[in-house]
């Protein structure tokens, strides 16, 4: 007896936006849980937030990073460890499991061109067909973000090498005729600019070459203040961009993330929030501050007509199920 599978059937991310008709969708992004950790974890935090019914989870990637051991010597032993692998595997897990898109995050960083051939030849055959292209951070201990010797330096070389092999072009100059890959592309956007670039005039220059390779949609970095997202919106037409732009969302849930997050993620804090922050007395004071302007920030991103709202569970889809609920 053959046992036949059944084979899901695998939409592009912006055939959903098509589709949702002028309806904002609701989409969220995941973690892999911590090396030893269980894809139990992913499951647990996804199931609270699957009665919403998203069309796509995305699932982020995570560079090796540098330790340093002190040895009986007295010497440092430098080892390199990924404390957050699994990206692929979790993707294909969640779209078996809950039979929906998952999206990897693919980066340039650790990646030699070879090596992301092989990746997304791996996700092509899994069905995967949406991706994040990113180009990463910089590891700890490095100055800048370095390439990887014969790597993308940045996320725009990563969109064209997608780009070329959607048109069935790999690297071996050897192989012709080769079968096409079919990625739907995401791109980073920054409404508060990407730090590293000098305004946001040359930002949006980059992110235009990376939508004229092929990118079909844009996730923005979190913000605070809706206008942001608004005039973010604005000047990305105004510059010819005119791919869809979701909106990352994340709440404030801890008093310390009024320092964390301007410092990890280059955003500003409106004063207002950060008033109400501060006067909450409790941390669960905090948390309700920080989820009450989640709700106001989504309620108008809805009325004004955002595609997608993305939010950033990190961990917490408690809180994150919490808010969607009063938004839908
Ligand atoms: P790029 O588009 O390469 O831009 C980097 C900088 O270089 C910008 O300042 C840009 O203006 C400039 N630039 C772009 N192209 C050129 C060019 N050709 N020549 C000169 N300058 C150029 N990081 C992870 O490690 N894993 C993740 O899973 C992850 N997920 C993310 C999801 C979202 C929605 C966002 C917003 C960020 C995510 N990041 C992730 C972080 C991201 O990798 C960093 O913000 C990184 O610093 C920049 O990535 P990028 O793709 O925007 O880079």
């Amino acid at each position: 007896m053959v046992l036949l599978l059944p084979i899901f059937p695998s939409m592009k991310v912006t055939d959903y936006l098509k589709q949702s008709d002028g309806k904002t969708l609701i989409s969220f992004e995941v973690l892999p849980p911590l090396k030893g950790g269980s894809i139990n974890a992913i499951f647990q935090s996804l199931d609270p937030l699957m009665e919403f019914k998203p069309p796509f989870v995305d699932v982020t990637y995570h560079r090796e990073e540098f330790l340093y051991n002190i040895q009986p010597s007295g010497y440092y032993q430098k080892i390199a460890i990924r404390k957050r692998p699994g990206t692929v595997g979790i993707c294909s897990a969640i779209m078996h499991h809950y039979g929906v898109e998952a999206v990897p995050h693919l980066i340039c960083g650790g990646f030699s061109k070879e090596d992301t051939e092989n990746a997304l030849i791996e996700l092509h055959f899994l069905n995967i067909h949406n991706v994040l292209a990113l180009r990463g951070d910089a590891r700890k201990f490095d100055e800048k973000f370095i390439p990887e010797p014969g790597g993308n330096e940045y996320a725009l070389d990563l969109v064209q090498q997608i780009g070329r092999m959607n048109q069935g072009v790999y690297l071996d100059p050897s192989i012709e005729n080769g079968s096409r890959t079919d990625f739907c592309v995401g791109i980073a956007g920054y409404p508060e600019k990407h730090f590293e670039a000098p305004n946001m005039k040359s930002d949006l220059k980059f992110t235009r070459k990376k939508m004229e390779a092929g990118a079909d949609y844009i996730v923005t970095q979190m913000f605070f203040d809706n206008q942001k997202y608004f005039d973010y919106v604005a000047q990305c037409r105004k510059e010819g961009i005119s791919i869809p732009i979701i909106p990352g969302i994340k709440p404030i849930t801890k008093r310390y993330q009024l320092g964390s997050i301007p410092r990890n993620f280059y955003i500003n804090i409106p004063d207002d929030l950060v008033k109400e922050i501060n006067k909450a007395q409790t941390d669960l004071a905090v948390k309700e501050a920080g989820m009450e302007w989640c709700i106001h920030q989504c309620k108008e991103l809805i009325k004004l007509g955002a595609p997608c709202l993305h939010f950033y569970t990190m961990g917490d889809s408690q809180t994150i199920r919490k808010i969607v609920e009063r938004v839908i």
